[in-house]
């Protein structure tokens, strides 16, 4: 018998446990300390109450023979699949239905792609970057290289400079809150198409762009031949806890002279039975006019709280990026200040947690993470700790 030994590859989590030990360490010498936890990369309000209501019809479906559903899949039902559809057409994107897959999760998704890619492809992902993307091709064993990305330019992805077959790219960025453009997207997708090489865009966070920027890789001349896009309701509209997202993979997109597509749906065939009719639902109502109205006021709540945290930084005299077209706030320490200083400084001086920029990756060393996903109170209270003792 042996293990996959790639998984002895893997780095501990360190980070959030930390982070966690520093913190009840803190609390046990501070018994009465009020902490306020600004590191979440959680969401905290309800679900929108279109879907709620959703689900609750849902459920009755469930309870009458006539409207039962069992596996998803089975019924070929794809009101969710229409909806997407209809979505991305009004932002020029015209897809075919079976080119969208639903599934539990952008972070399996994004993991799993790898199944139906060879382990010997060199994978490029940004650093810093959401670490999922590194652990999941660590398990692969596929060798890894980073893009590290800086200040100078807005924490855009440098192209590579080095062979790279697969490219993970996240916009708007989670950690660094910063949003690409047309031009740096289209400067990746005809990058990608010259190398022959595959993007894997992960559109997380895209419900949060305000400004006029592409919120789908398809946007991009080019992309349908190149580029995987992953999305989730889980940061647009509160389904953490709920769990649906989708993949999009064009007909097009070939690797190896195999339909990427074709792939992707065996493998889902064989390793996934659905997303639960419910929890379809659910996020089918999220596109319609009642549901839009109230995901917008949500996103609009945490861009807010994410926008108070930005200009309280920025007034104590700190770089700040990102809380603009993301919940993430990136900001540099000062003076030289390493990631984990600045954690504790912020602990023990302001009682506010956040996250180092260094957890995800080494070039976050020296930047930090909060965000905009507290509650509105909590925030403005953070802020005024934070001005009031470290500006
Ligand atoms: N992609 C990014 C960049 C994320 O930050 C997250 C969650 O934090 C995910 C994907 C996970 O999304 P899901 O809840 O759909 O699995």
């Amino acid at each position: 018998m042996t293990i996959n030994q790639n998984f002895q590859q893997l780095k501990s989590s360190y980070l959030f446990a930390n982070i966690g030990k520093k913190v009840r360490e803190y609390q046990a010498a501070h018994p009465g300390a009020d902490i306020i936890r600004l590191g979440i990369g959680d969401v905290t309000r309800p679900l929108p109450q279109a879907s709620i209501e959703a689900m609750h019809s849902a459920v009755d479906d469930m309870s009458r023979a006539e409207t039962f559903v069992g596996y998803p899949t089975d019924y070929g039902l794809h009101f969710l699949e229409d909806a997407i559809q209809a979505d991305y057409a009004l932002r020029g994107v015209k897809l075919d239905l079976d080119e969208i897959f639903l599934s539990d999760g952008a972070k399996s998704d994004t993991g799993n792609i790898g199944d139906i890619l060879g382990t010997d492809n060199i994978v490029a992902v940004c650093d810093p970057v959401y670490p999922v993307y590194v652990d999941t091709n660590v398990m692969a064993g596929r060798k890894i290289t980073l893009l590290p990305c800086n200040a100078e330019s807005d924490f855009a992805p440098p192209l590579p400079t080095e062979h790279a077959d697969i490219v993970y790219l996240c916009s708007p960025n989670n950690p660094t809150g910063t949003a690409m453009n047309a031009t740096q997207l289209q400067a990746w997708v005809d990058w990608a198409n010259a190398h022959g090489s595959l993007l894997l865009f992960d559109g997380a966070y895209e419900a949060f762009i305000t400004e006029d920027l592409p919120r789908s890789i398809y946007e991009i001349p080019g992309a349908r031949t190149c580029a995987i896009e992953f999305r989730s309701f889980s940061k647009t509209a509160g389904f953490t806890g709920v769990r649906c997202a989708y993949t999009v993979i064009p007909k097009e997109l070939m690797v190896d002279g195999a339909s990427v597509n074709a792939l992707w749906g065996r493998r889902q065939a064989t390793k996934f039975n659905g997303v639960s009719y419910i929890t379809q639902r659910g996020a089918e109502a999220t596109f319609t006019p009642d549901g839009r109205a109230q995901v917008q006021a949500t996103i609009a709540y945490y861009l807010n709280n994410a926008k108070t945290i930005r200009n309280a930084l920025a007034d104590a005299g700190f770089q700040v990026w990102g809380g603009v077209n993301s919940p993430y706030i990136w900001f540099a320490a000062k003076q030289g200040m390493g990631s984990w200083e600045l954690f504790d400084l912020l602990l023990n001086e302001a009682q506010v947690v956040g996250t180092p920029g260094s957890g995800f990756g080494p070039a976050g060393e020296g930047y930090f993470r909060l965000t905009g996903f507290g509650t509105a109170e909590r925030t403005v209270e953070a802020v005024e700790r934070i001005r009031g003792r470290l500006g």
